[in-house]
């Protein structure tokens, strides 16, 4: 019998380094965590270099090089990916770019930037939709509102480049800085200019609309001004399913997650209630991909709230939502052996660092035809031990195939 699913699980941010406040271990270590150590002690286990020893992943490279798209062909900003996650379809060639709603006062200085962090923006977003008009520029452009103060803008049009600035001013009582290209090319002026056309006619609407005109009444900071940041040109990704042979799906709540998921060809799945934060639905979300299963035949799941509580630097938080999640994974104890789980993180945030380091993660594979080793506790140590040893993330969709009989023999 060979397996024929994979349930790919990341717990995001969760490994992490020896902390003060747990007796110099790390969090993962002193969690208790019965599931994630029987599906270790089900498995063969092992530590992971999510792009390559020393290199320090953001979410989005690491998620790239785990399902086997090397970020240094593939990568190309933040932008267009939280554009995708935002709503947005994007195409080769289109400009993404982040965006916050923001509070700028009178004298043209940015006093909130996230706008008292509003939130039910789409009213606004329609109005700029509506309203704004690039076209003199020979520019198009798609705008949509993401979670919160969140929103996503691509442009479309020829020549445009994606070496520009932000103008987010990074702190508050100050004057935004204009976007500006930075090489002498004439693709990136072109969408400089186009940006700063954006963000003017944008803030004319916003700064008319009823729903301002109310939060002001009200004494709320009004959303009248757009901050662009991380812009990226959108490229071209073989489809998932042509390159594995595999249908998938993604369940994440967070937009740069299922961004890259829905870039590669993954279907996303929204759970209502999860937030990517400590206070998600887990057991609606572990529901979801339990169900998603039925339908396909590769479900890349993201948990995110231990990376928050890593940035934060609170080991104890971060020691206690490894235990909300540990309980939340229960139902993964009765998976059927014919689906390969995989559960890893995608890069470690140490409390002490307070941000992503290079340290490498935990892995687990579990399910049919894997050679079951000796650990039996999911952390950063214990799994050292593991027969996987040290292998990078890359290497996972191979192994992945290889188990469910999808590889292809290298030579005769
Ligand atoms: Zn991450
Ligand atoms: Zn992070």
């Amino acid at each position: 019998m060979i397996a024929e699913k994979v349930l790919f699980l990341v717990l995001d941010g969760i490994s992490d380094r020896p902390c003060e406040g747990l007796d110099g271990q790390t969090p993962l270590a002193a969690a208790e965590t019965p599931v994630l150590d029987r599906l270790a002690a089900e498995g063969i286990c092992g530590i992971m270099d999510t792009i390559a020893p020393g290199i320090r992943p953001g979410s989005d490279t690491s998620h790239l090089a785990l399902l086997g798209y090397p970020p240094q062909d593939y990568y190309t900003g933040r932008g267009p990916l939280e554009a995708e996650g935002t709503g947005i379809h994007m195409t080769a060639g289109m400009i993404g770019f982040r965006c916050n709603f923001a509070t700028m006062d009178e004298d043209g200085l940015v006093t909130d930037r996230r706008a008292g962090r509003i939130s039910g923006t789409n009213p606004l977003s329609a109005a700029i939709r509506e309203g704004v008009d690039l076209s003199a520029l020979g520019i198009g452009f798609r705008f949509e509102s993401g979670a919160g103060h969140r929103a996503a803008l691509a442009l479309i049009g020829e020549d445009l480049g994606d070496a520009v600035s932000s103008n987010d001013p990074k702190g508050e009582g100050i004057s935004p800085p204009p976007i500006r290209a930075c090489s002498d090319d004439p693709a990136d002026a072109r969408t400089a200019q186009a940006c700063n056309e954006f963000i003017r006619q944008s803030a004319e609407i916003l700064a008319a609309h009823p729903l301002n005109e109310k939060r002001l009444q009200e004494g709320l900071p009004p959303a009248n001004f757009l901050l662009l940041r991380g812009a990226g040109k959108m490229g071209a990704f073989p489809p998932f399913q042509e390159r594995y042979g595999l249908s998938g799906s993604v369940i994440s709540a967070a937009t740069l997650i299922s961004g890259i998921g829905k870039v590669v060809g993954l279907e996303h799945i929204p759970v209502p209630g999860t937030t990517g934060s400590v206070d998600s639905d887990l057991d609606a979300k572990v529901r979801a991909m339990l169900e998603e299963l039925r339908r396909k035949d590769f479900v890349l799941a993201n948990i995110k709230g231990a990376d928050e509580a890593g940035h934060d630097g609170d080991a104890i938080q971060k020691r206690d939502f490894i235990e909300v999640i540990d309980a939340a994974l229960e139902p993964l104890l009765t998976l059927s052996e014919d689906t390969i789980l995989v559960i890893c993180a995608d890069h470690s945030t140490p409390c002490p660092v307070r941000d992503h380091s290079a340290d490498p993660v935990p892995v687990v594979i579990r399910g049919l035809g894997v050679r079951v080793d000796r650990t039996a506790r999911f952390d950063e140590v214990s799994c050292a031990e593991g027969g996987l040893h040290r292998i990078r993330g890359r290497d996972v969709m191979p192994i992945v195939l290889d188990l469910i009989n999808k590889s292809h023999k290298y030579g005769a």
